[in-house]
């Protein structure tokens, strides 16, 4: 058995990011930036009135009182057709670009209009007051993401305000997913005796999905090397990673193995951690030359789901250029109810609900049972609790807890 810690070593350090490429701004959420990003605009581009108000010269305004004679009004979007000269103002919008000899605007609720064309100001005005500069937010030559950088919803909204229509990223990666098992039903069907309704397929499907790839889902494979080669040597020639779930044990039916070993250098490992022990990672060189990486998850579906977790998800998200959380972070957590164990020389990994209670801190207990065959309680969990070789954590005791999501 090797550590976890070895395994990812392994299996994330096998891994390279792809072949950078140039992404439209739009499909740019959740990406990461391959290349600095340097504005060629300034945001925003033209000094402009943060309140709708009226724009006065600061020095007209000195005191509460003075009145001014207001030329017209310039609305957002329409350039300025006057300058302020000593006495006068201009009713201005928010947004709106500040007139030629303005230096501050005095906000509306400040203001009183003594008929159409005056205005009198109930407060003094400062220089500069409610004016956005050009260049406040972004200038023209600065680094607005720095290469690594992931692009979030407010980033692509950045991206348009500069006028970048396309930014060097990665790849998104197109991810081909199978299952393997002779009892595995994926319809409707009546199950007949020994069948069982597959979960791996469809958990891993939204899994790979979740880590913003595309997935290509191959479906349930039954347990036939013949067919199974034919269709892993199709798929990599269209894909850029494999997963497998299922087949990876000792059993006679463990195809994935069979066929693997025969068409890919794998490393068939086997980790001190519970549940999850065997995981196999490897390459598969396609037709046309291109090196696959291949992630073999155990069939039991929670075990499918942990090494996912720990494995597959860092290796796919450095593929796709992250630098930063590859593997999900961890906090300190307080055990609400026992987190019980025994001895066995392996970290468990138990799937556990936190909550902050009113002392601020992390509070968690199970989801319920822990066996690796048991999905339902793991659907409940939204962390896991890291529970390290001993006799587990009582209550009160502190936990580390990777969380998911
Ligand atoms: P295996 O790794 O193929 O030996 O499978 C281990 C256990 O997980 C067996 O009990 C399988 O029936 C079960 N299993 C394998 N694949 C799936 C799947 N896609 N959905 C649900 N259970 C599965
Ligand atoms: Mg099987």
């Amino acid at each position: 058995m090797i550590s976890l810690t070895e395994a990812q070593d392994i299996v994330i350090g096998g891994c390279e990011p792809l072949i950078t490429v140039l992404v439209g701004r739009e499909r740019m959420t959740g990406r990461v930036v391959a290349q600095d990003v340097v504005a060629t605009e300034f945001v925003p581009p033209f000094a402009n009135s943060a309140v709708d108000g009226f724009a006065v010269r600061a020095v007209d305004v000195p005191s509460a009182g003075f009145e001014l004679e207001v030329l017209g009004v310039i609305g957002a979007g329409h350039a300025p057709k006057f300058s302020i000269g000593a006495g006068q103002a201009a009713r201005i919008m928010t947004g709106a670009p500040v007139p030629d000899g303005a230096d501050s605007i005095v906000m509306i609720e400040d203001t009183q209009m003594i008929n159409e064309s005056r205005v009198r100001c109930n407060k003094a005005a400062q220089l500069g007051q409610a004016i956005r500069n050009i260049g406040e937010d972004v200038c023209a030559g600065d680094v607005v993401f720095a290469r690594g950088s992931v692009i979030n919803a407010a980033g692509v909204g950045v991206l348009a305000s500069i006028n970048a229509r396309e930014v060097l990223s990665y790849p998104r990666l197109r991810v081909a997913m199978l299952s393997t098992g002779d009892e595995l039903v994926v319809d409707g069907s009546q199950l007949k005796p020994g069948q069982i309704r597959e979960s791996n397929l469809t958990m891993l499907t939204a899994m790979i999905s979740a880590t913003d790839c595309e997935v290509i889902n191959l479906g349930i494979i039954d347990d036939n090397e013949a067919k199974l080669e034919s269709i892993l040597r199709e798929v990599a020639t269209r894909c850029d990673a494999i997963v497998t779930s299922g087949g990876v044990g000792m059993g006679d039916f463990d195809i994935v193995k069979i066929v693997l070993s025969r068409i890919a250098e794998m490393r068939w490992m086997q980790m001190a951690i519970k549940p999850a022990k065997p995981f196999a990672f490897g390459k598969l060189t396609s037709a046309d030359g291109r090196v696959i990486p291949v992630f073999g998850l155990p069939g039991n579906p929670v075990s499918s789901m942990i090494s996912y977790e720990l494995l597959a998800r860092p290796a796919l998200r450095k593929m796709m250029g992250h630098t930063q959380n590859l593997i999900r972070p961890t906090v300190r957590a307080i055990v609400d109810a026992p987190l019980k164990r025994h001895r066995d020389g392996k970290i468990h990994f138990m799937r556990v609900f936190g909550s902050f209670g009113d002392d601020g801190r992390l509070h968690v207990r199970d989801t319920g049972p822990q066996g690796s065959h048991q999905l339902a309680a793991t659907a409940l969990a939204n962390g896991l609790a890291i529970v390290l070789d001993g006799d587990g954590v009582a209550v009160g005791g502190e936990i580390e807890v990777m969380l998911l999501g």
